[in-house]
């Protein structure tokens, strides 16, 4: 056997060989510039699909998975959990995993394992030697040790952004790519862990180039369903735009991601080794054996093909991977020295791309799947879906410095001179925005000492960038005529350029300090936008110029005053100045001069004030008008032509609250939202309002209690409204824990059914107490109901409809017809008993956490109408809200206006042609040298609008005209493999009649089974008489290896047509760009 497989490897190996010097011959001059990877390229590679252990035919072949699932960050920060500090907590260090693991490796050819979290794989990488770093590659390249997921952290995939899903894995398949090359890159993905699954999720692997995706967790009800009618392993349909291109094959694992009960062999663990010692008292093989042989048949009942994956290994395992090795080695060999006796069964080392191989080679066909996988339910009371509300200021967060992100890395990449520290800054900032999308920080699951550190690696990475933004600002503003007159560069800055991180609430020490200041507007954007911008302010008049000395209209409002008594708030602004911004050029700034005047004028008040509202009170524009009843409360909305009753309140559910030692008492807390009996409760009948209304804005500002307050506003000329809405501290002195939403009603009849996002792309039909794909049994109505809301939850009938944008992932439901609400803030006092140990109980000092934020609410015309259609306006102003502009301060005491307007570049476009509204720049940055990574995307699902969703052509050489472009290639998603070069694993799913038989089969059988627990497995049943026996249609079909190939691509076609692309609804493309080296 061992002869045979090293003479393939030897011709292999010369095959390799001569590819690689003809390639590199033919290119020459080429390949460092143009192969992503060929430099790392290691003739030795036997990664991946060649490096599996074989099969056999006839046999139960039983893969097994050593592995190790490193949170980066949950109980403990990314820190301890790497270094292993604070034992007490959990005993975890992942420095002592890897070490272990590779030096276990390196002795024993035979042995597998995957890592995943990129994050912490490159901490330990660069504190290795390069001896140590050299072994490593030799067990990268022979598959020794895989990467699998391979992001720089196993993302969430309900508050997730689909921004930042890209970012972070761009991120981690490069450092893997620049580090491994082809080798290092995942095929698989793993998402074991994470609360439920997406479906773009699923979309984005795909078009990542992913074979595949494994995962863990899905409702306990389409688990047992999917095991009982084997079709827990399918082929998901990612896009209903995309279509085939979308699809990946998923596989729902057996156990979640733990080793079978009694065979962690880990020191975390409890179970015994195996004891082998032929005349000991304790020797268990026979028992340990059998054991373990009928848990893999038992499994592999519930499966269609003579392979089953076993993980072994779970949270923070392997830091002493001998003891694990060890136990696996004589599973393996007791076990298969049984086949000499007639077992079928065959275990070996294995990675789920062998697996995921095994699969393929069987040549069976598939069931598909078109829905998601949310919500997720692990029992009948515990419905994971308080997550999508957790922390909704870490939340916001994590918003605000993505936001920032993209600003930093476009600034970055159009910097005339590029500093040696920007690289440094950018990758903190991309690191740290890829460390929280992880299943336990964005999602608020994490401990509360866990939350201030994402808190301050963001704070941190902002300030980072910052240096960045301000180094290039000033290079753009600062006009080259003048800088070349003085002698040295401008190396020490003239404009502040300085970021306000609490505008959300009011507050600005530079324009609140300054009676003359400087507010720049970059605009990440690749179409000109308008913006109605807040300033804070101390007084009411101001006189703001813009870049060509044109004053602007302004209106001055009084800071509400829910939050000038916020006691944390130290600002003196108790105005918000307002103007409109307007023309805003693409990827560029204007800046706006802003100056306090010192004559007197009388500040106006409410024009309405709390006690005159005797009658609807109104504000609008041309429109959308808004009405209030006598009591305060939004009770009509006209839109459209449509004059519908509709009413705002909040409301709040008491967090149920119990020991947790059976399903039924289960509490509410950080993952789990379960409301007390679901009860709910108004939290106010009379609301105080005050009505302003001005040229450019209208304002109700509501006050419900002493700790719900909102604005609810109109714009000049928008066509949604603005409800910025501030909650807390929530009061907790009686002892009930809150979860507080907002709730709309309206008269339109959408008979059960709404639409929530997927990861802020497309949308996803929802029915009340239904689920597409089996018969549901709902016993937490209110929270069975809830669905991940990250940018958009709407309903409509044939007349009129209802949409709500938030600004952070919340979760959202219609519970009634015609009903949206959204979970805006909770708190509450016990722990849900998964593992954080705490309540959610955020406070600031020593009071509940006050979160504020806004939802945009869209009202009007279902079906067609003139012009551009509902359903467009929201995604562009999605994306307005996701990306506004970043604003910018300086101190402008040393400047007069007019100095300031006729020595400075005040205005500056980045790109030069601008793209039609339907078409984002969704990513532009630095990437290797002298290249730059750009995503075009369509943000139009099919049919949205007669003219938006159309496809769209546009010239990438014209667009991005302001940079010397050399060349440019196309990518997968992710940034890191040609996709021309790109082949994914095909699968076959079955044929309609097969669909219909298996959902036959269940319906008969499988009512009353419930496979909570792995441990408790549904037995009685024979082991795989029917499976197909492999290899027959497979073992010719290698579609597997990545050609080495490399096209020569266009050097001397030099016309525009290479730049021309095209983009269908929802289609995103990736370029590598070759910049000009001079
Ligand atoms: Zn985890």
């Amino acid at each position: 056997m061992a002869h045979t497989k090293e003479k393939t490897t030897m011709l292999c190996k010369t095959i390799y060989w001569f590819a690689v010097l003809y390639i590199f011959a033919y290119f020459l001059h080429d390949v460092e510039m143009r192969n992503i990877n060929a430099a790392y390229e290691s003739p030795a590679s036997q990664c991946g699909y060649l490096s599996c252990h074989p099969t056999k035919q006839n046999m139960l072949n039983v893969h097994l998975i050593p592995h190790t699932h490193d949170d980066v960050g949950w109980l403990k920060t990314v820190d301890q959990y790497y270094y292993g500090s604070k034992t007490n907590i959990q005993k975890a260090g992942v420095q002592y995993i890897i070490d272990s693991v590779v030096d276990a490796l390196v002795k024993d050819p035979e042995k597998r394992f995957i890592y995943v979290e990129s994050a912490f794989f490159f901490k330990w990488w660069k504190e290795q030697t390069s001896t140590v770093q050299e072994s490593v590659k030799t067990l990268v390249n022979e598959g020794r040790l895989e990467f699998i997921g391979g992001a720089w952290s196993m993302n969430d995939e309900a508050t997730t952004h689909y921004q930042s899903i890209i970012d972070q894995f761009s991120w981690g398949l490069r450092r893997l790519n620049d580090t491994f090359g082809e080798c290092g890159r995942p095929r698989i993905g793993w998402q074991i862990d994470p609360f439920g699954h997406s479906r773009e999720m699923a979309s984005i692997f795909a078009q990542m180039g992913f074979d595949g995706l494994f995962f863990g967790r899905l409702d306990y009800q389409d688990k047992d369903e999917r095991l009982m009618t084997k079709n827990a392993e399918m082929i998901w349909r990612g896009s209903a735009n995309l279509a085939k291109a979308s699809d990946l094959f998923s596989g729902a694992l057996y156990n979640n991601y733990q080793a079978p009960d009694g065979f962690c062999f880990d020191i975390l663990c409890n179970d015994d080794p195996i004891i082998d010692g032929k005349h000991s008292p304790d020797n268990n093989v026979k028992e340990r054996v059998d054991t373990f042989l009928d848990y893999a048949k038992t499994q592999s009942k519930y499966y269609r093909t003579n392979n089953v994956i076993i993980t072994m290994g779970g949270d923070f395992t392997y830091q002493a991977a001998q003891v694990y090795y060890k136990n696996l080695d004589k599973l393996i060999r007791y076990a298969n020295a049984r086949q000499v006796n007639g077992s079928n069964i065959n275990l070996i080392y294995s990675t789920p791309s062998c697996y995921l191989k095994s699969l393929h080679e069987s040549g069976i066909t598939w069931p598909t799947k078109t829905d998601d996988f949310f919500p997720y339910a692990s029992d009948p009371h515990a419905y994971w879906t308080g997550y999508f509300t957790s922390r909704p200021t870490l939340k916001r967060f994590e918003r605000d410095s993505n936001h920032f992100l993209q600003v930093c890395k476009q600034l970055s990449a159009m910097a005339p001179k590029k500093s040696v520290e920007f690289e440094p800054h950018l990758t903190f900032m991309r690191e740290t925005l890829g460390i929280m999308q992880h299943h336990d920080a964005i999602t608020g699951t994490e401990k509360q000492k866990v939350a201030f550190d994402y808190a301050k690696r963001m704070s941190v990475g902002i300030r980072a960038c910052a240096g960045n933004t301000r180094s290039v600002l000033n290079q753009l503003s600062v006009k080259s005529e003048t800088s070349s007159n003085t002698s040295e560069p401008r190396s020490d800055y003239i404009f502040d350029f300085k970021i306000c991180p609490l505008l959300n609430i009011t507050s600005c020490p530079l324009s609140e300090l300054n009676e003359r200041f400087a507010l720049t507007l970059y605009n990440p954007l690749a179409h000109f936008t308008d913006e109605y911008v807040r300033v804070p302010v101390t007084h009411y008049d101001y006189k703001v110029i813009d870049n060509n000395g044109v004053t602007m209209d302004i209106q001055v409002l009084p800071v509400p005053s829910a939050v000038m008594k916020m006691k944390n708030r130290s600002s003196n602004a108790q105005y918000e100045l307002i103007f409109l911004a307007s023309n805003l050029p693409p990827l560029g700034y204007r800046t706006y001069y802003i100056e306090k005047q010192n004559y007197f004028k009388e500040f106006f008040g409410p024009s309405v004030s709390p006690k005159k509202t005797s009658s609807l009170t109104v504000i609008e524009n041309e429109h959308i008008k808004l009405g209030f009843d006598t009591n305060g409360f939004l009770s009509e909305v006209t839109a459209d032509g449509i004059t519908q009753f509709v009413s705002q309140e909040f409301l709040y559910y008491e967090g149920a609250k119990g020991n947790n030692a059976e399903f039924l008492n289960r509490s509410s807390g950080a993952y789990i939202f379960r409301p007390n009996q679901n009860k709910i409760h108004f939290v106010a009948n009379q609301v105080d309002i005050e009505v302003y209304r001005g040229e450019i804005v209208q304002e109700v500002h509501q006050k419900f209690n002493d700790w719900i307050s909102q604005v609810v506003r109109v714009y000049r000329s928008r066509s949604y409204a603005e409800f910025e809405w501030l909650i807390g501290p929530i009061p907790i002195d009686d002892d009930v824990g809150k979860e507080v939403i907002t709730r709309f009603n309206s008269g339109i009849e959408s008979t059960g059914i709404f639409y929530t996002d997927s990861n802020g792309r497309e949308m996803i039909k929802r029915r009340r107490n239904r689920r597409d794909t089996w018969n549901l049994k709902l016993n937490e109505e209110v929270s069975g109901n809830y669905y991940p809301v990250t940018t958009k939850i709407t309903l409509e009938d044939g007349t009129a409809r209802m949409a709500i944008l938030p600004d952070r992932a919340q979760g959202g439901s219609s519970l009634q017809d015609g009903a949206l609400e959204l979970m805006v803030h909770r708190r509450l006092l016990h722990d849900d008993a998964f593992g954080v140990g705490e309540a959610l109980n955020e406070t600031e000092h020593g009071e509940g956490l006050i979160a504020r934020g806004k939802h945009l609410f869209f009202f009007g015309q279902s079906g067609n109408r003139s012009g551009i259609s509902l359903k467009a306006t929201e995604r562009i102003v999605q994306l307005e809200n996701l990306l506004p502009t970043w604003k910018f301060f300086s101190n402008m005491t040393s400047y007069n206006a007019e100095e300031w307007r006729t020595s400075f570049k005040n205005i500056f476009q980045g790109i030069s042609m601008v793209l039609p509204k339907s078409v984002h720049l969704l990513t532009l940055e630095p990437w290797h040298l002298n290249q730059l990574l750009v995503r075009f995307e369509h943000i139009m699902e099919k049919g949205e609008d007669v003219n938006y969703s159309r496809s769209v052509q546009i010239n990438v050489k014209n667009v991005l005209s302001t940079f010397e472009i050399d060349d440019m290639r196309e990518t997968t998603l992710d940034g890191n493999a040609w996709l021309n070069e790109t082949e994914r694993l095909q699968f076959v799913p079955d044929s309609e009649e097969e669909v219909y038989n298996s959902y036959a089969t269940f319906s008969k059988s499988a009512k009353a089974i419930h496979l909570l627990s792995a441990a408790k497995p549904f037995l009685g049943v024979k082991f795989s008489d029917e499976a197909l026996s492999s290899g027959q249609l497979g073992a010719e079909s290698n579609r597997i290896k990545r050609t080495v190939h490399t096209e020569r691509f266009n050097l001397h076609t030099g016309d525009n047509q290479k730049y021309m692309i095209e983009l269908s609804p929802m289609e995103i493309r990736t370029f590598v760009v070759y910049l000009s080296v001079y």
